[in-house]
């Protein structure tokens, strides 16, 4: 190396380099048409640059060694008349007089395990009518389900077909039944039933955990990044051949576009899967990677190292990964991890710049405090004390997720709905989409109560249980889920949740991170549906779900709105909620709401405003139609939500 970790973290926030090597055009990377092909690599620091060119993704000798040209602020670039469509390439840096060989950081494709970058004719790749694919118009309503490609086939009770089981192509599979019995929708018939309306999906993007010409019983979560830019291979049919899988998560995303949902895409710039072999780090020494004042890698993530956003480079590198994803593959959102390792003014610049062309684009992502070794001063990172500084991007509420089922890390604790005493004003300000001391808007909140992280909802409360009945149990989750589904905000679930997932460990134990298990404990169990009593569950979210959707006012955007028009009911026994939601507000059709949580092991009377109120959720049921007219008073059952709508007079 040119210098040590630290003489360079100096180096690269110097005048010289700032005012020398900050490139600016947006066409890093290669770019292949009919009409020919450029390859561009940012690499001040080279003393010279060669571009090797194969005929394979992986093995062999490359078949031509070009020297490439040095243009102005650092970039090196080749421009070739033909279409080098298919052909894979790699860059040999010479740098003090030593090399280094690396794959391209703009690789739009790649070889098996992402180690050879492919130049590619994005045209080729696209399915059939992908031109006309969009985001399906469905209606203001935000209902996230999160699942992982793998996760979500993998089950043979599933009914897709054996080769596509595990991958990208098992999405285009309609009118999936589990074991083919034409009675249980599996797959996207399922979610279209359930009602959620986008689809959120675990790393996509290259990563490195999966040996991508392994056994595929490999398994592994994905928080690993290897090419932020390339679909990940293991989930293609075939990763050897680059096109391939760029076709297959297009003919994914089309398929559940036309299935009626959006799609987000879990993005993980905030570290990668190993800091020395970057390629980032490879070409320009340490330039992407946080350095501590020791010389060791800056760690906040837990995950080896963490990302220097604040370095101009890289925060271009950021933004142009992000709106690549939505310019080409049609991405209609993005779940940023560890968020808050990343500073604001990229955030705010990612959202800005996909906004421009993408104005319905979510953003949001976990916005937890982290230790990390800012390379400069002045940045603030997008945490979620920090939320009015990132106005267009929204934080996972932690708040209401430990206030309803117990703290995520001290898993004997009790939440809101399995007994404890203390957690009633937590889950009302969660309620009124703003959560603890960090949100001030509903517009910024997602609201949930479990994810891919930590134990499953049920197993959480199981955990925290002892003795008391499943039946119990059963309710403590439906109302969680009653609470987040009515709450101010936008709803998220981990995927099968609502089929009261579990992850057991081969002890027997509560996972709580099953990010590297096996197959058996992740995949989602599809013959659970048989089952009455998750039946019963599932009915209870896909009834929740279209009472959430048919009623605008549990959808306010902002906390001048929330605070005119809910009211928190007083007088009630004790850890009893109860609210009152005005007719009217936001387009909402009825002439009011009453709201009711009852965690306790007794029933609860609750007096109701004037009028006739028909009761639309109660213990057992959630629907939009009215189960039973009450006025006067009503008796809310232990541990259950009762939510109500003013009957027209
Ligand atoms: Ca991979």
């Amino acid at each position: 190396m040119m210098k040590d970790k630290i003489e360079l973290k100096k180096y690269y926030s110097t005048k010289e380099f700032l005012e020398n090597y900050i490139y600016e055009e947006n066409n890093l990377g290669v770019e292949c048409t009919e009409e020919g092909t450029t390859f561009r690599l940012w690499s001040p620091q080279a003393e010279c640059v060669s571009l090797n060119l194969y005929q394979t993704g992986n093995g062999g000798n490359a078949y031509e060694r070009i020297p490439m040209k040095k243009e102005e602020k650092g970039v090196w670039s080749w421009e070739s008349k033909e279409e080098l469509h298919g052909v894979y390439y790699d860059y040999l840096i010479t740098r003090n007089g030593e090399e280094v060989r690396s794959a391209d950081p703009y690789a739009k494709a790649c070889g098996v395990n992402g180690l050879r970058s492919m130049a590619v004719n994005l045209k080729k790749t696209n399915p059939k009518g992908w031109e006309k694919d969009q985001t399906p118009e469905e209606g203001p309503e935000r209902i996230v389900y999160e699942l992982h490609v793998k996760e979500f086939s993998w089950d043979k009770a599933g009914g897709f077909p054996e080769e596509y089981r595990g991958k990208y192509k098992a999405f285009t599979c309609r009118h999936t039944t589990l074991n083919g019995d034409g009675i249980h929708p599996t797959g996207l018939d399922y979610l279209k039933e359930l009602g959620v309306t986008h689809i959120q999906i675990m790393p996509m993007y290259d990563y490195g955990s999966v040996n991508e010409a392994g056994e595929d019983t490999e398994f592994n979560w994905g928080y690993d990044p290897v090419n932020y830019n390339v679909p990940e291979g293991s989930y293609a049919t075939d990763a050897r051949h680059g096109e391939v899988r760029i076709r297959e998560m297009k003919e994914m995303i089309q398929a559940i576009h036309e299935a009626g949902f959006g799609v987000i895409m879990d993005v993980v710039y905030n570290h990668v899967y190993n800091a020395s072999d970057f390629c980032v780090n490879q070409i320009v020494p340490g330039y992407f990677s946080r350095v501590n004042e020791d010389g060791t890698y800056s760690n906040g993530s837990d995950c080896g190292n963490d990302t220097a956003s604040e370095r101009s480079m890289v925060r271009k590198y950021i933004v142009d990964s992000v709106k690549y994803w939505a310019d080409e593959y049609h991405i209609d959102g993005f779940r940023f991890d560890l968020v808050g390792l990343i500073d604001t003014e990229t955030i705010n610049e990612v959202v800005t710049e996909v906004h421009k062309t993408h104005p319905d684009v979510i953003f949001y992502g976990e916005g937890w405090t982290m230790d990390t070794a800012v390379t400069k001063d002045g940045y603030k990172m997008t945490t979620q004390p920090n939320s009015t500084d990132v106005p267009g991007f929204a934080f996972f509420s932690d708040t209401l997720r430990d206030a309803l089922k117990g703290h995520v890390f001290y898993t004997t604790r009790k939440g809101y709905v399995s007994g404890a005493a203390d957690l009633a004003d937590t889950v009302k300000g969660c309620f009124l989409g703003q959560a603890g001391d960090w949100c001030t808007t509903p517009a910024q909140s997602i609201n949930y109560a479990s994810c891919h992280d930590n134990m499953t909802l049920l197993d959480r409360i199981t955990r925290s249980t002892p003795g008391v009945s499943e039946e119990d149990r059963i309710r403590m989750n439906n109302l969680s889920a009653a609470i987040y589904m009515t709450a101010q905000g936008i709803p998220f679930l981990q995927a099968g949740e609502e089929m009261l997932r579990t992850k057991i460990d081969a002890s027997g134990g509560f996972l709580e991170n099953s990010y590297n298990s096996p197959d058996s404990v992740n995949s989602i169990k599809w013959d659970t549906l048989e089952d009455e009593t998750y039946q019963n569950v599932y009915n209870y979210y896909k009834g929740l779900i279209a009472f959430r959707k048919a009623h605008a006012a549990l959808r306010l955007t902002n906390a001048d709105d929330v605070n005119a028009n809910i009211t928190s009911v007083d007088g009630l026994d004790e850890n009893v909620l109860a609210f009152r939601i005005n007719g009217g507000v936001n387009g909402e059709t009825s002439d009011g709401i009453f709201v009711i949580f009852n965690p306790n092991n007794a029933a609860t009377s609750v007096t109701l405003p004037d009028g006739a109120w028909d009761v639309c959720v109660d213990a057992d049921h959630a629907g939009t139609e009215a189960l039973t007219t009450v006025s006067g008073s009503v008796s809310a059952e232990p541990i259950s939500a009762m939510v109500l709508v003013k009957k027209k007079s």
